[in-house]
């Protein structure tokens, strides 16, 4: 009898620790992982590189080495799933059948359909997005020099989320280098971050949004919070002011103001909201229990208050532990598992040798708070690419 086919979309932290934990479990059937870059990437980490403090590469490691054994690799865009056939569609190899699949595509950037995002600012989303982030502020204030336009030097941010602090953080420690580099006035660089909701960082206590704040703000940054950014042009950026429109010219406008799931989702015809699907409590999808969907695509409901979880990397790779059990039960015909979210606490980087956060009900700041940051992205390294990987790319070597 043919063997079983068991597909994994994407390697990120859902897909490549659903794979780690398949290969150590040895199923009597086939595997195949599909992902469209031959590298995975450390979402987490794309603020840094985004800002330039760390390259591309840093964050970066190749697929190839976690495949093991039998298993697959297939480099690939994944344009769709076809659930009633039980196939994918890719762009190069065209249709791959499975008789399990598990569907971690991760995020997109979210621009709430606000007039001119999608045209005119750069998000936070994935390698090459990012490259252009650090690509387009250096070509800017390059050409300062040249033309003495004030305004290639005013960086603006949209969103004041998780995402916002943390590429603000490395963005300050990246501005001295800037300057000496680039020959630019320090006092002419303007770092602005602008914020629909009326306060920020709600994950947190109010104490420890307050410290971001200052923090940041020490190091120059201006914050507009509670002014809904209503438009973005080739030069600018507009807000709301209360009932006015003001306007800020801009050589840079960075977008991190949401994230939504794959567009996988959608193009595939599952029920969704902003590329989420709810999923059962054992994480398959309803009605198609063939398929489990884990990570930034799927929504898990908090029982506490009846909201769905944020999505994390936290959550995608506790639910891949989930994701390799269940597929394994599934192909031994036995009961799932439904899944169970231990929080560990959320650590927020406010650049080098900087981070808030809370562990439990514990409070940590500054120093302290960065160095748990480090432990936390070497041992999310490890959890997906094993030891040695986490010797080559972790960031152990930056604790002082
Ligand atoms: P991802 O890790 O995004 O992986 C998806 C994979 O699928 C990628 O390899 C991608 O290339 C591939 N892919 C996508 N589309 C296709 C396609 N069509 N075909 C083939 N392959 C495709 N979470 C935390 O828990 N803690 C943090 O401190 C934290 N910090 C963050 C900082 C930043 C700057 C950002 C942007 C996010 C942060 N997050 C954090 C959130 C976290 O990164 C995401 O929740 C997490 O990446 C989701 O994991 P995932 O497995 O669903 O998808």
């Amino acid at each position: 009898m043919a063997k079983k086919q068991i597909v994994i979309l994407g390697a990120g932290y859902g897909g490549l620790r659903t794979l780690r934990n398949l290969q150590k479990a040895k199923p009597d059937a086939e595997i195949t992982i599909i992902n469209k870059n031959d590298y995975h990437y450390e979402a987490t980490w794309l603020h840094e590189v985004a800002a330039g403090t760390i390259e591309a590469n840093d964050a970066c490691f190749p697929i190839k080495d976690q495949v093991k054994g039998a298993t697959k690799f297939i480099q690939d865009a994944v344009i769709k799933v076809n659930k009633e056939d039980k196939t994918v569609e890719l762009e190069q190899h065209g249709l791959i059948s499975y008789d399990y699949l598990v569907f971690a595509l991760g995020f997109e950037s979210e621009s709430f359909g606000t007039p001119g995002v999608d045209e005119h600012t750069l998000p936070i989303a994935d390698i090459p997005s990012t490259k252009r982030i650090r690509e387009h502020i250096e070509t800017k204030f390059s050409q300062w020099k040249t033309t003495q336009n004030d305004e290639l030097l005013t960086i603006v941010v949209g969103g004041a989320g998780f995402t916002g602090f943390e590429f603000l953080g490395e963005l300050t420690n990246r501005i001295p280098y800037l300057v000496k580099q680039y020959d630019v006035p320090r006092e002419k660089i303007r770092i602005i971050c602008i914020e629909a909701a009326p306060s920020v960082l709600p994950m947190f206590t109010k104490d420890l949004a307050n410290y971001a704040i200052s923090r940041l703000e020490d190091r120059g940054v201006e914050f507009k919070i509670g002014h809904p950014i209503k438009e973005a042009t080739a030069d600018s950026v507009i807000y709301a002011d209360g009932e006015e429109r003001k306007e800020i010219k801009c050589g840079t406008f960075i977008w991190g103001a949401g994230v939504r799931g794959s567009g996988v989702v959608g193009a595939s015809g599952f029920e969704e909201r902003r590329g989420r699907v709810m999923v059962n409590a054992n994480l398959t999808v309803p009605g198609n229990e063939d398929i489990i969907m884990i990570g930034d695509c799927s929504a898990v409901m908090d029982t506490a208050n009846n909201r769905p979880y944020p999505t994390t990397a936290q959550i995608a790779i506790q639910q891949a532990d989930y994701a390799a059990a269940n597929i394994i039960a599934l192909l031994n015909d036995q009961p799932l598992k439904d899944f169970v979210y231990k929080p560990k606490g959320t650590v927020c980087s406010l650049g080098d040798n900087d981070a808030m956060g809370l562990v439990g009900d514990k409070a940590l700041k500054g120093y302290r708070a960065s160095v748990l940051k480090k432990v936390i992205d070497d041992r999310s390294i490890a959890m997906l690419g094993g030891v040695s990987t986490m010797l080559k790319k972790g960031k152990f070597q930056f604790y002082k």
